[in-house]
């Protein structure tokens, strides 16, 4: 075993060498320096994006190194996440490669800290730096847990890891108000007999344009997973609709979850063809996020209410959410007048 760490180790130095440009060795070094690391040793994993590596500080509390590779080649189709997001709407470096993943990075690192706030199961960020992130290492004596895909589960594991899954779902989109945008099998680890979510560079906020494309998408990774690990999961779309129906609350989750799966006829929605082309119309069903995108929001809901048209985002289409948007829109102007005024003041000066 030992014998095997330590070819592993020299592996991974080599690689270390071969990702780390100068500047982010200076990183590191002033992580050691300043003793927010003591040691690096072991790489746990070298992603597209991405290396991490196993790491522990001064105070000997094991840490995962996460660097972002300061190429720009890869970050490229990631610009949908980015696009019509709010916290990025003064754009964001293109064409200057550090600045972009450096923003990545410090996305990781906001969004583990919004998760953590709301009490969902997330490594702990530590410290940012550049395109370095330090953060909790999910494992235990360097043995970083497995992803749920690679773990080894007792058969009746997969119900209650389903069903914690479902809530965390629930929490980060009702409490951290984020979409995670890639949650699969291979962004959730498995340790002390639980799920632990990580990889949250990408995830949206909730009003992000295409925030509830990615949420559907994430319901059916995560319903396909379960599926296979015979759970009897609920469908998407009920998955979909527990997760944005204002209507639950941490309170009454137990009780929806619980009639929800007594209702559940299992493998309904991929048996029954009328019941595909019904799913297949909902995932393709164009969700408005915002009021630009709600038309005639008024008459809409008037053909919800006699039946004729059904509202798909009715849970969304609410007094309160529009009444919402409607200030944020009124602040934007706002403040648009009041910078063109300040300029025209600043000219006569
Ligand atoms: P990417 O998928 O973009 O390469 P991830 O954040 O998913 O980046 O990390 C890659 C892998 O590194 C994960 O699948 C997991 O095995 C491991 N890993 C990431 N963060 C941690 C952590 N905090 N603790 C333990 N292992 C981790
Ligand atoms: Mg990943």
């Amino acid at each position: 075993d030992n014998q095997r760490i330590r070819n592993k180790d020299k592996h991974d130095r080599a690689t270390v060498e071969q990702v780390l440009d100068p500047r982010t060795r200076m990183i590191l070094f002033k992580m050691l320096n300043h003793g927010f690391i003591n040691l690096i040793d072991g790489c746990i994993s070298t992603g597209k994006e991405a290396n991490v590596y196993w790491g522990e500080s001064k105070t000997g509390i094991e840490l995962a190194i996460k660097i972002y590779k300061t190429s720009i080649l890869h970050f490229k189709d990631r610009d949908k996440y980015v696009t019509g997001e709010f916290r990025w709407r003064h754009g964001y470096c293109r064409r200057n490669p550090r600045k972009m993943v450096q923003m990545w990075a410090e996305k990781e690192f906001r969004n583990l800290t919004r998760l953590i706030k709301n009490g969902v199961s997330a490594p702990n960020p530590i410290y940012l730096r550049g395109n370095v992130l330090l953060m909790d290492f999910i494992g235990s004596n360097r043995w970083p847990a497995p992803k749920l895909k690679d773990a080894v589960l007792k058969s009746s594991k997969p119900r209650k890891l389903y069903r914690e899954c479902v809530e965390m779902m629930w929490r980060i989109y009702n409490k951290s108000r984020l979409v995670h945008a890639d949650l699969s099998e291979y962004n959730l680890l498995y340790f002390n007999d639980s799920i632990v979510v990580i990889d949250v560079s990408q995830a949206v906020e909730h009003d992000h344009p295409m925030a509830l494309q990615f949420l559907m998408k994430d319901c059916t990774n995560i319903t396909e997973f379960f599926r296979k690990n015979d759970v009897a999961v609920m469908s998407v779309k009920q998955l979909f609709e527990f997760i944005t129906d204002p209507t639950v609350t941490e309170e009454n989750m137990d009780d929806y979850l619980d009639a929800v799966s007594e209702s559940v006829l299992n493998d309904e929605e991929f048996s029954d063809p009328t019941k595909i082309v019904e799913v297949e119309v909902f995932k393709q069903a164009y969700i408005p996020q915002n009021l630009t995108q709600v038309v005639d929001i008024e008459r809409d809901i008037d053909l919800a209410k006699s039946g004729k048209q059904d509202l798909i985002y009715k849970t969304l289409a609410r007094k309160k959410k529009i009444k919402e948007m409607q200030a944020e829109k009124r602040k934007v102007k706002v403040k648009k007048h009041v910078k063109k005024r300040k300029e025209r003041l600043a000219k006569k000066k």
